[in-house]
């Protein structure tokens, strides 16, 4: 008689006995595994935790260098808020009396600068689930639009709708300079995207239980609901808040009048306002003070020069150069670019004020021949200089691009 090899238990006397190549097992036995397997991976996961807060701002700044060019101050903010974030979940356990608030962070920044960037590598090195959402589609419950909640139904999903891990996670809510208020007087009309979103944001950012609908869009009143704490979940909200500048300006000149004004004045550096950033800023271009209040780590970035542009092309670490290096040589093409290539294709992003973002669609348009014909022509090898590029990139139609 077949009996199981981890309980002994008779075949007749299960209800499933699965055989093995020496042995047997038991359905009880199986699920008892499962639940030990289960408890493991738990353990293990707090473990990840654990070892998390060995990398100390220092560490984290370098892991972001290999990935984002520039951007110090708002590298070196990111850090310091990352750890402190995770400072302050190992310290739960710990059940001291001084509760260390959450650090939510907001950067600011023309677009195409890194903040996305920035906060992508911030969760791959974390391993914990993370999401991007766009504030603009997200409008007050009730109104055409995305209610606030969907934010944490993309990060159950992000996560396989294991709520624990979704509760450590990182959400970063892009444009969040679009739902500033529109103007001083909201009474006077309601403002669906703007003031309403914003206090709705506010219970999230502060941390509460949420009600989650498991698919997003519109709740409905039969869809089961999933409780999800935001209390850990660390939101990074990114704006290009268009204009700040101006106001960092209006507040700065005004406060040099008066004592000690020359001195003040003379530090001013006139070319980039955004370094000094303040809270104020935030409020005088729409943001309510709650919100702002829950937002605790401002920083900003800087716009990206020349030398810098040149920089993300070959050297962080999935540079897009390297990208194109591996492609060609998984067919055994060894690829190279010239220097004058890469100086030529700065010069086209600088001159269709796309930025970064306009490397990648500037490449592509200059590799797409290459790529297209090469594996096929059976040649080894391919040299990319300034005239190939050029004659590349006027034959491809990238008019569009000079919209962006
Ligand atoms: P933002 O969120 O500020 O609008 P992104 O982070 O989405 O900008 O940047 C767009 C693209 O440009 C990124 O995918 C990245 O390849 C590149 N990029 C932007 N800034 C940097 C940077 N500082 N270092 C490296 N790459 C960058």
């Amino acid at each position: 008689m077949d009996k199981c090899s981890f309980c002994g238990r008779d075949k007749k006397d299960t209800n499933l006995l699965i055989a093995g190549i020496s042995g047997h097992i038991c359905d009880s036995c199986i699920e008892q595994a499962y639940a030990i397997v289960q408890e493991e991976s738990k353990i293990n996961s707090n473990l990840d935790l654990h070892e998390l807060t060995l990398l100390k701002p220092m560490e984290i700044k370098a892991f972001l260098d290999q990935y984002v060019i520039g951007q110090d101050a708002a590298k070196k903010y990111l850090s310091v808020a990352v750890y402190n974030h995770y400072k302050r979940l190992l310290q739960e356990d710990d059940e001291e009396e001084i509760e260390i608030e959450k650090s939510n962070i907001i950067l600011v920044g023309e677009t195409g600068t890194g903040k996305t960037l920035l906060a992508k590598t911030i969760a791959k090195m974390l391993h914990v689930p993370f999401t991007i959402v766009d504030a603009t589609v997200l409008t007050e419950a009730g109104y055409v639009g995305e209610d606030i909640e969907s934010i944490l139904t993309r990060l159950l999903q992000a996560s396989d709708y294991d709520v624990e891990a979704a509760e450590k996670g990182i959400v970063f809510i892009d444009e969040i300079d679009k739902i500033a208020r529109k103007s001083d007087n909201p009474s006077i009309t309601r403002d669906v995207s703007g003031e309403g979103v914003q206090q709705g944001l506010l219970k999230l950012l502060e941390g509460s239980i949420i009600n989650v609908p498991p698919q997003g869009g519109r709740k409905h009143p039969d869809q089961k609901m999933i409780p999800v704490n935001t209390k850990n979940v660390l939101f990074i909200c990114g704006g290009a808040f268009d204009g700040i500048q101006r106001k960092i300006a209006q507040r700065l000149n005004t406060a040099v009048v008066g004592f000690n004004a020359s001195k003040v004045a003379e530090k001013v550096d006139q070319e980039n306002f955004l370094q000094y950033i303040a809270p104020q800023d935030l409020k005088s271009f729409g943001l309510i003070p709650e919100i702002i209040g829950r937002l605790p780590v401002l920083t900003y970035l800087e716009p990206l020069d020349r030398a810098a542009l040149r920089s993300i092309l070959t050297e962080p670490k999935n540079s897009i150069i390297k990208q194109y290096n591996k492609l060609f040589s998984i067919d055994d093409i060894e690829l190279t670019f010239e220097e004058t290539a890469l100086e030529y294709i700065v010069d086209k992003a600088l001159e269709y004020k796309l930025g970064a973002r306009g490397l990648r669609s500037i490449c592509e348009a200059i590799m797409m021949d290459a790529m297209f014909e090469l594996p096929t022509s059976g040649e080894k090898s391919v040299l990319i200089d300034a005239k190939y590029a050029a004659s590349k990139l006027e034959k491809a139609n990238i008019k569009h691009l000079r919209i962006a």
